[in-house]
């Protein structure tokens, strides 16, 4: 058994692409079989090393490792030339030279007369010696498969035409291109978008014409937005590696498309070891997936949560980087995201927690700070109680937190709230006494004196 992924280098990896490659995959995986990677960059002007770039950065970061490849259609002209050649002597090619004028004309007086464009086989058996190449499709009976999910397909070879297999330079085009791989590459299973689903009886007629074994095919349903349009920007990003961007883990990309199409019962949370054991066919939607943003953010959460704080830290190192927050000097990242795991959505917003770590804020938020540090006495207490401590742990913080409350006579919220607003400028701190601790006696000191310096 073997799949491929062939996407064209034309942008950078995309969702739904991602989404057909981790099928692919999952499905070589469980089958014991191997996975392909073939990047489809005939079309000259619009493929770019960039591109090529981005997918494989794409496919790295999510960890779709291919046992084959990269194989480069631009590498194998040679084999295309050959098979033209060869359909050509057999008789089961042509060349054509409508214009572009008879072409056009041909089409809008059969669109005229409601019925569906197609090439008329003008130059069938003129016996022509250049132009463009077509194949000669049957002109009767009817092409059927069964496709894994979307099932019997069955399409009359007279809707179909007699397809351009190379332009008049004589580079091929995609139906040929694709069929020649995957016979070559002896890939068992094509599996793809269904926006291709029209493109299949085409390559069907072409395996058959050059007495080729076919491989199964499966094409998958198309993603929507939650409006129901096809799936746009206005969506959510489009690329994967924008989700790194935004502080997604690859693991919960991986889960949330895992379930764009499939399903297994109603369980929701899968490894990639699960999707490659789980994944079956059977269980795909020929209905279109949703693209639901609000979900993949739960998801993503679910995986910081339950992540070892040193995977996190990997991951977090580009956004580290990114930010430009020095974590060197200070507390020890991994006991600063260990606090910051129950409560980052995104690696993005962990940083934002990590900041009052490492760096000290300009300014406290001035309406919590007006209330908050409106009666100092309770600061005071607590930073002459610090200042003297000797043993900086978080249960030696607490017990001095605690004092304050208990010779005030308040509650702990009147010390702790002020305290937290204090330690982090905006209020946004988990367990205090732990954070104090990462954050130092030092820091903490000259926090407590600026709150108790602030006018409200
Ligand atoms: N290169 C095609 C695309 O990116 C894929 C073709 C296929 O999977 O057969 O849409």
């Amino acid at each position: 058994m073997k799949s491929r992924f062939a996407p064209s280098p034309t942008g950078y990896l995309h969702i739904g692409g991602a989404r057909t490659a981790l099928f692919a995959w999952a499905y070589a995986k469980k089958c014991g079989g191997k996975f392909v990677l073939r990047i489809e960059d005939t079309d000259r002007e619009r493929s770019t090393q960039a591109s090529v770039d981005a997918i494989l950065e794409g496919m790295s970061w999510l960890g779709l490792d291919y046992d084959e490849g990269p194989f480069y259609q631009t590498q194998r002209f040679e084999r295309y030339r050959e098979i033209t050649q060869q359909l050509l002597d057999e008789g089961k090619a042509y060349y054509c030279q409508c214009s572009k004028q008879r072409l056009d004309d041909l089409r809008k007086s059969l669109m005229a007369k409601g019925e569906k464009a197609m090439y008329d086989g003008c130059c069938r058996s003129k016996n022509l010696s250049n132009g463009v190449v077509r194949f000669k499709n049957p002109a009767a009976g009817s092409v059927v498969f069964i496709d894994s999910v979307k099932g019997k397909i069955s399409i009359n070879n007279k809707e179909i035409d007699d397809l351009i297999i190379a332009r008049t330079d004589g580079t091929p085009t995609y139906n040929l291109t694709v069929v020649v791989d995957d016979y070559d590459m002896q890939i068992s299973h094509v599996i793809r978008g269904d926006d291709h689903i029209n493109n299949t009886p085409r390559q069907i007629n072409l395996y058959q014409a050059l007495n080729w074994k076919m491989p199964e095919f499966a094409h998958l349903p198309m993603i929507l937005g939650s409006d129901g349009a096809r799936m746009s920007k206005r969506h959510g990003a489009m690329s994967v590696m924008a989700y790194r961007d935004e502080g997604f883990l690859p693991e919960a990309l991986i889960n949330y498309l895992s379930r764009l199409g499939w399903s297994h019962g109603d369980k929701e949370l899968f490894s990639m070891a699960e999707i490659a054991e789980l994944f079956d066919f059977s269980a795909v939607n020929k209905a279109p997936a949703i693209f639901n943003k609000v979900k993949l953010l739960w998801l993503n959460q679910e995986y910081i949560k339950n992540a070892t704080p040193e995977h996190l830290h990997q991951h977090l190192q580009w956004h580290l980087d990114k930010s430009g927050l020095d974590v060197s000097t200070g507390a020890e990242p991994v006991l600063v995201i260990k606090i910051l795991q129950e409560r980052s959505k995104t690696l993005v917003e962990m940083v934002e927690g990590m900041k009052m770590f490492y760096q000290d804020f300009a300014d406290f938020d001035k309406k919590l700070a007006d209330k908050q540090f409106e009666n100092k006495e309770p600061l005071e207490l607590l930073l002459a109680k610090l200042s003297i401590l000797k043993d900086w742990q978080a249960e030696t913080i607490k017990a001095c937190i605690k004092e304050v409350c208990a010779d005030l006579d308040i509650g702990f919220g009147k010390v702790g709230q002020p305290f937290r607003l204090a330690l982090s400028g905006d209020g946004n701190a988990a367990n205090i006494d732990i954070v104090a601790e990462l954050v130092g006696k030092e820091t903490t000191l000259k926090r407590l004196q600026k709150a108790i310096k602030y006018e409200c």
